[in-house]
């Protein structure tokens, strides 16, 4: 621990890991307890808030894939008034905030106001969601890397994705905001050449009290996503290695029907 690592002015972007609050490091614990003022995205998990102390100011700035409550460039100017205000800034981020969290936006607009923005990391949805299933994202002799992909997209538009770089096996795939396109996601891997037959692995709200999660095949994603709330974060893992997963197995059209009633 560093005594000065949080002077007043200074902005941390702080990963709030999936939602569990023993899922923080102990360096995220320590700047919430020293924040002036804490922002924080609508994914921190309420077990994470509850940490931020009374006299704290605490500012939702709601950010959720499709509904965005506060655009970026007007969170950004939020944390350089604050820093320019002298506070001592926490911008906590669910999950690791360099994994689809926006973080270079906000760290290059403090930067180019004269501010350094340092980064604690965090947990992402991805490997917290393996450490609840008991699975091993990378598999010696049968998933050599792991993919962290967005699938998410600007309304309306098809997923920019190049499923032939995804589709070609020896990978785990970890599709973050995948939720409403799981049918493209299923289709997109399919048509490029991978097997219905690939293990799959839906989780939802992980960490917390309500976490779900679904063990399927690729040619039962959509069909599976169903059964899952619409607003609950949600993440899919794909691929060889997921297999070894404890979870309700679906293993045909009809068994996935009955998860939905
Ligand atoms: N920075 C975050 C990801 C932000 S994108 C991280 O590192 O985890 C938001 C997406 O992350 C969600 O749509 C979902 O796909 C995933 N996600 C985040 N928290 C999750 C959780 N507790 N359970 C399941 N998925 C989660």
């Amino acid at each position: 621990m560093q005594p000065d690592d949080f002077a007043p002015g200074m902005v941390w972007l702080v990963g709030a890991g999936p939602g569990d609050p023993e899922l923080l490091t102990m360096k995220a614990v320590r700047l919430i307890e020293r924040a002036d003022i804490v922002f924080y995205d609508a994914l921190v998990g309420d077990g994470v808030l509850a940490l931020i102390p009374a006299g704290t100011e605490a500012i939702s700035v709601g950010k959720r894939s499709a509904r965005h409550s506060k655009d970026q460039r007007a969170i950004d100017a939020m944390l350089v008034d604050a820093a320019a205000a002298g506070r001592r800034v926490v911008r906590l981020k669910g999950g690791d905030p360099s994994i689809f969290g926006r973080s270079a936006e906000e760290v290059s607009a403090l930067k180019n106001a004269g501010y350094a923005a340092h980064i604690c990391p965090g947990i992402t949805a991805a490997c917290a969601a393996a450490a609840s299933a008991g699975i091993s994202l990378s598999l010696r002799g049968v998933a050599r890397d792991v993919r962290f992909v967005t699938a998410h997209s600007k309304r309306g538009a098809a997923l920019d994705i190049d499923w032939s770089s995804l589709a070609f096996g020896g990978s785990t795939l970890a599709f973050y905001m995948g939720r409403d396109a799981a049918g493209d996601i299923m289709r997109g891997l399919m048509r490029a050449g991978m097997s219905g037959t690939m293990p799959v692995m839906i989780s939802c709200n992980v960490s917390g009290p309500d976490e779900r999660r679904l063990a399927t095949r690729l040619d039962l994603l959509e069909l599976a996503t169903g059964s899952f709330a619409a607003d609950a974060p949600t993440l899919i893992l794909v691929g060889d290695a997921i297999e070894q997963g404890g979870a309700a197995h679906i293993a045909s059209a009809t068994d996935a029907r009955q998860i939905h009633e």
